[in-house]
């Protein structure tokens, strides 16, 4: 038998242990929002990463809970592998009481179960198997878990590219795809503001005086949709527009709130430079403001060729590996710039962000064993 091959009997014998931890996590409510409800989840996670050895540091947000730095031994100042994920979570405090944490059978259920407390836990568990089977990983692990992820990482990315810029790679342990696939790509989101001027003018007496940016926000609509190209991955949807004053005046204000995706580097950047050259319509003048906030996470030669040692290690563990690709972000987004990065290595089960949030306990154990057999690799 291979040490691959030990670390899915190893696990196995971990269930119950893992069930009890993600409880404890799911149980501390911790939305992104109310960042003292961090201490609660940060708490229990540092003590695990204690119980391994690891030096952990907490660096306080101004605006979010901070996040955790947890570092293994490195004596001899190997290279690094980083593990990442978040405990923050989407449902207010009190989500509990009408949505439960219940475990029956294979199935765990919870606020923040799947997305993605049940990813810290498969984490811990597998340095803890690698630990107890006395196998020491070839890149050090470095474990950063946010508590700002669900609202755009704003306190924590720097830390994010810091250390994904000094690490080989980076392993995020974001949930599986709906059949239990790992993420090998994700679209670039991009946020724009875009507000047209006009001239106020009584609509009844003198109209002709006024510019209606209304009317110019439409043309600017239409040249915003024509960019939508959906088999080659670009959206740009303007989600929200506002702008008048009441029905007697020619509007001089609309803004339009526009979000807009695509799947690689290049056509992200060709959409950024479009929109931000819109031209006015006649009469009125235009301000944008935004920009892409994460690149998307691309299939490129590094990423594919981790997403191939993955499904290697898979392969000799008997388990058949799938990849898919997703149009939301994670901070495999960020990563992806700096070093080879695979996502979605966290747990299988469904419902991100809505009620029937769950995840499969037998998974947990399967993809916390893939994790241990990827860690091991050089
Ligand atoms: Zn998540």
């Amino acid at each position: 038998m291979t040490y691959t091959q030990a670390l899915l009997p190893r696990l196995a014998l971990q269930r119950d242990a893992m069930v009890e931890l993600l409880s404890s996590l799911v149980l501390a409510e911790s939305p992104s929002d109310a960042p003292q409800t961090q201490a609660g989840p940060q708490a229990i996670l540092r003590a695990q990463f204690a119980q391994l050895g690891y030096a952990v540091a907490h660096t306080p947000g101004a605006r979010t809970g901070g996040y955790l730095i947890a570092r293994a031994p490195n004596p001899d100042g190997r290279p690094t592998q980083l593990l990442l994920g978040h405990c923050d979570t989407v449902w207010p405090v009190g989500t509990l009481a009408e949505m439960p944490l219940v475990v029956e059978g294979d199935v765990l259920r919870g606020p923040g179960s799947y997305d993605m407390k049940a990813g810290l836990v498969q984490g811990l568990f597998a340095l803890r198997a690698l630990q107890e089977l006395g196998l020491e990983p070839p890149l050090a692990p470095v474990f950063l878990v946010n508590s700002d992820e669900e609202i755009g990482s704003i306190e924590s990315r720097a830390a994010i590219e810091q250390l994904a810029g000094e690490a080989a790679r980076a392993l995020i342990l974001e949930p599986a795809g709906p059949g239990g696939q790992l993420k090998t790509q994700r679209k670039g989101l991009g946020d724009f503001e875009i507000v047209v001027h006009g001239r106020a003018a009584h609509a009844g007496n003198e109209p002709e005086k006024g510019v209606s940016a209304i009317l110019g926000m439409m043309d600017v609509i239409q040249t915003l949709h024509a960019l939508n190209d959906y088999p080659r991955g670009v959206t740009v949807n303007v989600g929200v527009i506002s702008g008048g004053l009441r029905g007697n005046v020619v509007p001089p204000e609309c803004r339009a709130t526009v979000d807009v995706r695509a799947t690689t580097m290049a056509d992200a950047a060709r959409l950024e430079e479009t929109i931000r050259a819109l031209v006015a319509p006649p009469g009125t003048t235009l301000t944008v403001t935004g920009g892409f906030e994460r690149g998307p996470l691309e299939r490129t030669p590094r990423n594919v060729a981790l997403w191939q040692l993955a499904r290697q290690v898979g392969a000799e563990m008997g388990l058949a590996l799938e990849e898919t690709a997703v149009g939301g972000g994670s901070d495999g987004n960020l990563t992806s710039a700096y070093t080879a990065t695979l996502d979605g290595l966290g747990p299988v089960g469904d419902g991100a962000h809505a009620r029937h949030e769950h995840v499969v306990i037998a998974k947990m154990v399967e993809r916390a064993a893939l994790l241990a057999g990827l860690l091991l690799r050089p």
